[in-house]
């Protein structure tokens, strides 16, 4: 089978693996139809990511059909569309007998930590898989994970109606992160570098837009808010200074969600926290939430179609990568086709 393999940083190939031969009792083998890519795949190939181990096949975006189950399997049957949640956890940790098996102390994301999707056969845990209609092209279906980290992000941030969301950042999480706000009843406002990046944010449900520019955040902010400021702020820039300024503009009380890996250090004060009673949350991957995004797309609540930019045959990846450091303006999310 043909897999987008990174053998060492800078260098991806198109290789000629092993199919998987068979699953174990509560595994499922699938053959994959699309996958998107993401920032992160692009940090395994340029050598960027700290998590990131070489040989590997990436991918952690994708979707396909059922080709085969193992007798102990009950969720899906073969020929069945489904999603891949990427998160593997243990099952016995604290953070697992918490129920917040996202933050596993062994937590593995296929793609990063172990083979990912990026090929066209894969064998995974059957409680990985969800079942989708197959009325949702695959291309789309492949958006269910980055709209998963979306949701993950609202439920941390317990953003509801009444709320004025603050997004910073209008990437494929920016643009998930804000069709889940609105469709839990908040307003939006979101920022970006480029123009064309807040076009497609205003198609998507933005309320209100900034283009930043030298110090304009915080006038154009409280211009578009009577001067309240936003109830929380969403920081998918995740520099060191994106960090602080999520801090400075968050209204008296307000929510930050931090949803960073960076180990650089934002400059903040004790007093930033504690003189607005600031509740600041972190958000990792996400936690079941694939049951409610593959729902909300199955009810036509979501426009991944909004997010998937190109689609380019699994062969032409290393292109597909090219385009995406390039062409930042026009690219949003970029699909391959298994
Ligand atoms: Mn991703």
């Amino acid at each position: 089978m043909k897999a987008v393999q990174i053998v060492k940083p800078q260098q991806m190939i198109l290789a000629e693996l092993p199919e998987p031969q068979g699953c174990g009792a509560h595994e499922v083998k699938i053959r994959v139809k699309a996958a998107g890519i993401c920032g992160s795949d692009i940090q395994i190939y340029r050598g960027t990511n700290p998590f990131a181990v070489y040989p590997r096949v990436i991918g952690h975006e994708f979707c396909g059909v059922v080709e085969e189950t193992g007798e102990a399997v009950t969720r899906v049957s073969k020929g069945d569309h489904v999603a891949i949640d990427p998160v593997v956890s243990c099952g016995n940790c604290r953070a697992c007998r918490s129920g917040r098996h996202n933050v596993c102390e062994k937590l593995e994301v296929i793609g990063v930590h172990r083979d990912g999707g990026f090929c066209d056969y894969i064998v995974l845990p059957e409680k990985n898989v969800y079942r989708a209609d197959p009325s949702i092209p695959f291309d789309l279906l492949a958006t269910a994970e980055p709209f998963s980290i979306g949701a993950q992000i609202c439920w941390r941030g317990q953003v509801s109606q009444g709320d004025t969301v603050l997004i910073m950042g209008c990437g494929p999480i920016g643009l998930c992160t804000l069709q889940i706000a609105r469709l839990r009843g908040a307003r939006v406002i979101i920022t970006d570098l480029l123009e064309e990046r807040l076009e497609r944010a205003r198609d998507c449900g933005a309320e209100g837009t900034i283009l930043i520019s030298g110090g304009n955040l915080e006038p154009e902010l409280d211009r578009l808010t009577d001067g309240e400021g936003p109830t929380v702020v969403i920081d998918t820039v995740c520099s060191p200074s994106s960090l602080e300024q999520a801090f400075r503009v968050s209204r008296p009380a307000g929510r930050v969600v931090v949803i960073g890996l960076t180990e650089k250090t934002s400059q903040i004060a004790q007093v930033d926290f504690t003189k607005k009673e600031l509740t600041v949350t972190g958000s990792r991957l996400n936690r079941h939430q694939f049951g409610d995004v593959i729902r909300w797309m199955e009810e036509g609540k979501l426009c991944p179609e909004k997010l998937r930019s190109h689609v380019f045959p699994a062969q032409d990846a290393e292109k597909a990568f090219q385009l995406i450091q390039e062409r930042p303006q026009e690219v949003c999310k970029v699909v391959l086709a298994f």
